[in-house]
């Protein structure tokens, strides 16, 4: 694929488009365009611009203009992505939707939420909480991430054990697709099998078929009812070999998740706290929701005892909010945490079936020690979800990427001899774009490559991302 430089024609013309004040090419105030949240500098690009539109239609000149040039386009919502999914690493504008941050309708009737795509994932919650409703999503970056850029990368989080990914509350959308024109799939039907599934193809697309405008979100009655456990295990295996116990007990876990002993450690540094029994093996936290206390009750108990038959130190039980946010902040801190232990590092997001996880943190383990590098684990364990992390520590540029290569092609290895995948929830971006193309069979690359042509002929959008440049 051949694309050309922005020019200053072009420039001209977004301004023209969007206003003088919403096109940005000074060197300050486009550096933070240049990055998400991966910690590594090959990860990073400098944009020959940044375009902010305020609407659809505003999109959809830019789109065209940007085919006309051949000029690629990198949409961008918070930046909180973990695989370079939102940097234009092949050059070209970065669209940033943060100018379209209203929620546009709160319908307590059917039960929707009409957002546009720059709202963050945490008013959205809010907002619906203020109705005394729930919207479901829950990724750990809420306060930053743009509820767009949760349909992108069709987020998961916390509560799906429950409620499931993002793409369980998406029933419409608006998108401005390749070719500059604006469609609605889908709105407030809570059924619809008109046509192809286009709004589930566009979930998790990550910027690549279009640009999402408009999001119409499925909102639920808030549960009257929630606990907390935190639940210490002395060691990694004993803790995590509870959790199929508990997928299989008969009740239904708003949340599941594991800390590995470094993650605690690293919990604890960032948070300047003592945490219980910070030096455990592993902690297990589970969340129960629901409209009757004696029920949740009731699980929270059946839970805490299947813990300590399996080894658990103690059960702690926090039913009031603030006890439930000190649990949480040492859980959601962990993006930020593991800089305390190294500033430089490659987190994962590999996902296996949930009976393999013993299996998979045990590979983790084998390979931490073959390497003699430090893999703090934390994660989603009632979907089977890790985040396993590389620490680069004092390594140099040279020894860093071979050992993410060798770590990373042993780690892929084990995941899928255990029937997972690359990635549960962060996507493939620009960072896993090739070991995708390694993983997936070429009858499956294909198809994906069948769409992509088809959507976007020239390849302009938010090129070299979860598909590899060919
Ligand atoms: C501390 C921390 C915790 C996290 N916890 C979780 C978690 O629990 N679960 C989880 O799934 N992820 C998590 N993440 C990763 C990240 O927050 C999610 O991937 C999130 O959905 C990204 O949203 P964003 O708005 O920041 O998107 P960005 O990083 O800006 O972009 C991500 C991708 O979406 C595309 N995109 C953005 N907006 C649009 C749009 N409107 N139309 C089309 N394409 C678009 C971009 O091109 C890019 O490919 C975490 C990240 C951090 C830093």
């Amino acid at each position: 694929m051949q694309f050309n430089k922005v020019t200053e024609q072009l420039i001209a013309e977004l301004k023209s488009i969007v206003g003088e004040a919403n096109v940005l090419q000074d060197e300050e105030k486009i550096e933070m365009y240049s990055r998400d949240e991966v910690s590594d500098k090959l990860w990073e690009k400098m944009p020959e611009v940044v375009v902010k539109p305020a609407n659809a239609e505003e999109i959809s000149a830019i789109v065209k203009l940007a085919n006309r040039e051949m000029v690629p386009i990198t949409p961008r919502g918070g930046g909180t992505g973990l695989a370079a999914g939102a940097v234009p690493l092949i050059g070209g504008m970065v669209l940033s939707l943060e100018r379209m941050n209203k929620i546009l309708e709160v319908d307590t009737e059917n039960l929707f939420m009409v957002v546009e795509p720059g709202v963050t994932t945490g008013d959205v919650q809010k907002t619906a909480k203020s109705y005394g409703l729930l919207y479901a999503g829950d990724p750990c970056s809420a306060d930053s991430s743009f509820i767009g850029g949760n349909v992108a990368t069709n987020a998961g989080g916390n509560k799906a054990v429950k409620y499931g990914v993002t793409s369980r509350h998406i029933y419409g959308l608006e998108v401005v697709m390749p070719s500059g024109e604006v469609v609605t799939f889908g709105g407030k039907n809570v059924k619809d099998v008109t046509g192809y599934d286009f709004v589930h193809l566009m979930v998790g697309s990550e910027g690549t078929l279009g640009i999402v405008t408009k999001i119409w979100l499925k909102l639920m009655p808030l549960p009257k009812y929630v606990a907390d456990l935190l639940v210490p295990f002395a060691d990694m295996q004993s803790a995590i070999k509870v959790v199929p116990k508990i997928m299989t007990a008969g009740i239904i876990p708003t949340c599941l998740e594991f800390m590995d002993r470094l993650s605690i450690k690293a919990a604890e540094m960032y948070l300047n706290k003592k945490l219980p029994y910070s030096d455990a093996g592993a902690y297990i936290i589970c969340e129960i929701d629901g409209s009757s206390e004696t029920q949740v009750q009731d699980d929270y108990e059946t839970i805490g005892k299947l813990c300590l038959e399996n080894g658990a130190l103690e059960v702690f039980v926090a039913d009031n909010m603030s006890s439930q946010e000190r649990i949480w902040k040492a859980r959601k801190c962990y993006a930020e945490a593991i800089r305390m232990l190294s500033p430089v590092y490659c987190m994962e997001d590999v996902v296996v079936p949930v009976s393999n996880i013993p299996k998979a943190l045990e590979a983790i383990e084998r390979i931490s020690q073959k390497y003699n590098c430090k893999i703090p684990s934390c994660g989603h364990a009632g979907d089977g979800n890790i985040h396993a992390t590389i620490l680069r520590e004092d390594r140099n540029e040279q020894e860093w990427h071979d050992l993410k290569d060798n770590v990373l092609d042993e780690l892929y290895e084990a995941v899928y001899a255990l029937g997972g995948n690359l990635s549960g929830e962060h996507g493939i971006g620009a960072k896993r774009a090739e070991a995708m193309d390694k993983h997936m069979t070429e009858a499956q690359l294909n198809v994906l490559r069948a769409i992509k042509k088809a959507l976007d002929p020239n390849g302009i959008m938010n090129p070299g991302k979860l598909l590899k440049l060919q």
